[in-house]
């Protein structure tokens, strides 16, 4: 059974479902209106990933301070975990995984809001499932991609001619909305009022990582290295399909988060 029938089977079993919407999603659906298409799908609530967000933040934040001579590389990113796993396994104990993925802590806020909930983070990455199953079993997180997730309304026959009025996040955080972005980390955590900029490196784009890892393993001044393994981070992942421009995707989510 593959993710897409696995949603379809809970619906029909009237399962309790929560969905968690990654902040990309403007780059692929409208708002509100794709909150009133999953409403009506079958989930009890609709929570905007960027509350998640919020939390990676301040565990980022306060890992720094705690730490004042440590040194760290951001991990909400799956599919660069998994890169340096598997090419720099001498750099996994630098991984900040004291902080949680936005996915991860939103899936404990809907956990401790909707009990016995069963999250369905939705979102632009299939990395996002290895982090969920092998990393987070207890969690019981179903990921599904924008494409699968189209795959799902189809089967149910739920287009965009339905009513959103009244539609909305039931829990929703403005600030942390350009977090798909890369960067996105560091410019909404208040990182640069903590770190100085020669200690911080941003980077996106699997092919340029590589040498920032190395530069890191080089230069013990860099305390922060925040990555993002697809080229223009998350609003450039494999799960989207559009053929927006990078920039267009990104006043997508720019005009979302202007409101
Ligand atoms: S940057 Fe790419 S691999 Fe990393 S979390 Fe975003 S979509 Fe997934």
């Amino acid at each position: 059974m593959n993710d897409i029938e696995r949603c379809i089977s809970l619906f029909e079993r009237k399962a309790k479902l929560v969905a968690l919407l990654a902040p990309s999603f403007p780059v692929a659906y409208a708002y509100p209106l794709i909150v009133a298409r999953l409403k009506k799908l079958g989930f009890m609530a609709v929570l905007e990933v960027s509350a998640g967000a919020v939390k990676t933040n301040e565990q980022v934040i306060a890992l720094l301070k705690k730490n004042p001579h440590a040194r760290f590389i951001s991990s909400p990113c799956a599919g660069f975990v998994r890169m340096v796993r598997k090419d720099f396994p001498q750099l996994v104990p630098f991984l900040a995984f004291a902080a949680d993925s936005p996915m991860i802590a939103t899936a404990r806020i809907a956990k401790e809001k909707y009990p016995d909930c069963q999250p369905v983070f939705i979102g632009p990455c299939f990395a996002k499932k290895l982090e969920a199953t092998e990393d987070y079993p207890d969690l019981n997180i179903l990921v599904l991609t924008y494409r699968e997730l189209d795959a799902v309304f189809e089967r149910f026959k739920i287009g965009e001619g339905i009513d959103a009025t009244g539609a909305a996040f039931d829990i929703a955080a403005a600030k942390t909305r350009t977090y798909p972005f890369d960067g996105g980390l560091t410019q909404t955590s208040g990182l640069k009022g903590l770190l100085k900029d020669e200690e911080i490196r941003i980077i996106s784009g699997y092919k340029r990582l590589p040498a920032v890892l190395e530069e890191f393993q080089r230069n013990p001044k860099i305390r922060f290295v925040d990555v993002l393994f697809c080229d223009g981070g998350c609003i450039n992942g494999p799960g989207i399909i559009s053929t927006l421009s990078l920039e267009e995707r990104k006043k997508k989510v720019l005009d979302f988060a202007d409101g």
